[in-house]
């Protein structure tokens, strides 16, 4: 069976069609719960755990947790977890692998073909990742779909109108992701899609928990474990000032108490410039399509950070209509993977719907350019070779001539972005094309780019006058693993122990425990010490009848206690 998966930077969600209700599904995991915390954490026995447990952990455990990796897809960036050494991919992995372990319990049998969303303005390399960490979770088939073609589709299937324009905004943990949609005679076209990989919530939290910091007599900013625990506040109080005008608390920090007082309008008056930065997108998308903000039928939002009353206040003055929220926003984006999963293991659906996706950034390679006297050459300027917001697949190519005789190789580099010169813009990868015979002296470079529907790019290389043709998917750049190293790297993540899923419930509850522990004192402290003593006793008896019922009753207290602390 083939399923849905919203592979988010803060929250993961699976879902599946379901062909006897016609709607898309959503399935809960261990917890009974739709949303997967992407965090990772390595437990005192240096089992791996994944999802709410480790969020709670990211407060009481923050060196041994980690959350947000998804940022970090396509880089090298290592992440120590205890003992081991963790790249971005291997952390989506564990969580795909979590998220599998649900699907199959609640499904039956477990899913190997799955359809995975990624941010529309997410680069080749941070693709190539998504797919190498679908890899490393022992997944066969992975089919990538933009994420705000995803909300489309969802939306589609729900509204039955035959013609529409759509713009879908999607703001989540990290990363801010435009696209505009025409649907028309229940066709999908994507018109444009843009974004900013680095604008999400987080940098709301970010400003919120400098201004929150500011307001203290003492300073944390030098002791990073204390700044981050600020942040997991900062974010709390965030959401409270969706629902309320002003919040007035006291927060625990390293066994001292603070009191914070903030209200909503100072905070949206912080985020003023982060709003700035959100329309360039917007406006640059509307450019695109060519089309006016008034033409939208929909503005849809999309991503957990929309909840904020700035953001549909901004919006709404923009686009001078209310934004549309039919579907949770949370929860659209896995819906839409859900639908695309049926489109694509149902061909018949799939015509009916035929949808055309673009390629959201222009794609070229470097050049040196020669002033028109031939006195002087421009170096490191891009050549475009395939332009943003073009319909995808797509195959183009052009003709260059290398500025200097090429002996034994030619080095062509590959960058995406818009800028004129490649320092500007987002390096890609390299290939180097190796020369057999000698080349022509007014030699001509042909490169053609392939661009296709999963987003990744393929380059091959002619040298017209040799025939000498090299083709390769921009995969095993440097910091892209062979196939050999994959299979290697599969077997190692296998191996790992994971925490049962069995005693997850248990596991949650006394990481629970311990956050708040960490956030209170006096009085309840002792009270919570006394809890976590009468768990530990009743664990030890194995007797999972009596574990369920203090199990409970200790929820009970400390959903208690979470609320008196809101
Ligand atoms: P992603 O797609 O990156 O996983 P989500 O769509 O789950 O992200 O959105 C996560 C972001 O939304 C976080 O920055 C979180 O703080 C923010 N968020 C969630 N709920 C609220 C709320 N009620 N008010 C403000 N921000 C919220
Ligand atoms: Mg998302």
């Amino acid at each position: 069976m083939m399923i849905g998966i919203d592979l988010g930077t803060t929250n993961s969600l699976t879902a599946f069609f379901d062909k006897s209700s016609q709607k898309p599904q959503l399935i809960p995991n261990r917890y009974g719960d739709y949303l997967t915390p992407s965090a990772v954490t390595v437990l005192e026995d240096g089992s791996l755990a994944i999802g709410k447990v480790a969020k709670e952990r990211k407060f009481s455990h923050p060196d041994r947790t980690v959350t947000s990796f998804k940022r970090y897809m396509g880089s090298n960036k290592s992440f120590k977890l205890g003992a081991h050494n963790f790249t971005a991919p291997e952390l989506s992995s564990l969580v795909l692998k979590s998220l599998l372990d649900d699907a199959q319990e609640f499904l039956g049998s477990r899913p190997t073909e799955v359809v995975i969303t990624v941010p529309a303005y997410f680069s080749d390399l941070q693709r190539q990742a998504t797919k190498t960490a679908a890899q490393l979770s022992g997944l066969k088939q992975v089919r990538l779909l933009n994420e705000p073609t995803a909300a489309a589709l969802a939306y589609s299937i729900q509204d039955k109108e035959e013609e529409l324009k759509l713009i879908v905004l999607d703001l989540g943990g990290g990363t801010f992701d435009v696209s505009i949609i025409e649907k028309f005679e229940g066709v999908m076209e994507i018109h444009a899609s843009g974004g900013d990989n680095f604008l999400g919530g987080e940098d709301f939290t970010e400003l919120l928990k400098d201004k929150i910091s500011q307001g203290l007599s003492t300073k944390f900013w030098q002791d990073k474990e204390k700044d981050n625990k600020l942040a997991t506040h900062a974010e709390r109080i965030k959401k409270q000032l969706t629902q309320k005008d002003h919040i007035s608390q006291s927060i625990v920090i390293g066994g001292k108490e603070h009191d914070i007082s903030i209200s909503r309008s100072e905070f949206e008056e912080l985020c003023r410039e982060l709003l700035e930065r959100m329309r360039v997108p917007i406006l640059r998308a509307l450019r695109d399509a060519k089309l006016n903000p008034n033409e939208m039928n929909y503005v849809v939002l999309v991503g957990g950070a929309t909840r904020m009353p700035i953001i549909k206040k901004t919006v709404g003055a923009m686009f001078g209509q209310f934004p549309l929220i039919k579907i949770d926003p949370d929860t659209v984006v896995a819906h839409g993977a859900a639908v695309q999963s049926m489109l694509l293991s149902d061909n018949r659906g799939y015509e009916d719907r035929i949808l055309t996706d673009v390629c959201p950034y222009t794609l070229g390679v470097e050049i040196a350019e020669q002033s028109n006297s031939g006195h002087h050459v421009d170096v490191g300027i891009f050549a475009p070779i395939i332009e943003r917001n073009q319909p995808i697949p797509i195959s183009r190519e052009e003709d260059f001539r290398p500025t200097s005789k090429v002996s034994t190789k030619l080095d062509l580099n590959i960058y995406q972005g818009e800028s004129r010169y490649v320092k500007d813009n987002v390096f890609i990868g390299k290939i180097v094309v190796p020369i057999s015979k000698k080349p022509a002296d007014d030699e001509q470079v042909r490169v053609r780019f392939t661009y296709d529907v999963s987003g990744i790019l393929e380059v091959e290389v002619t040298l017209v006058s040799t025939g000498d043709v090299i083709r390769k998917v921009l995969q095993k750049e440097n910091n892209s693993l062979s196939d050999e190293e994959i299979r290697q790297r599969f077997i190692e993540l296998a191996n790992l122990k994971i925490h049962p899923r069995e005693s997850a419930e248990n596991l949650f509850v006394s990481s629970r425990m311990e956050r708040i522990y960490e956030e209170s004192l006096g009085d309840v402290r002792i009270y919570l010490s006394q809890m976590m003593t009468q768990f530990r006793q009743v664990l030890d008896s194995q007797d999972a009848k009596a574990i369920q019922m203090v199990r409970e009753n200790i929820v009970a207290e400390l959903d208690q206690l979470d609320q008196d602390y809101f």
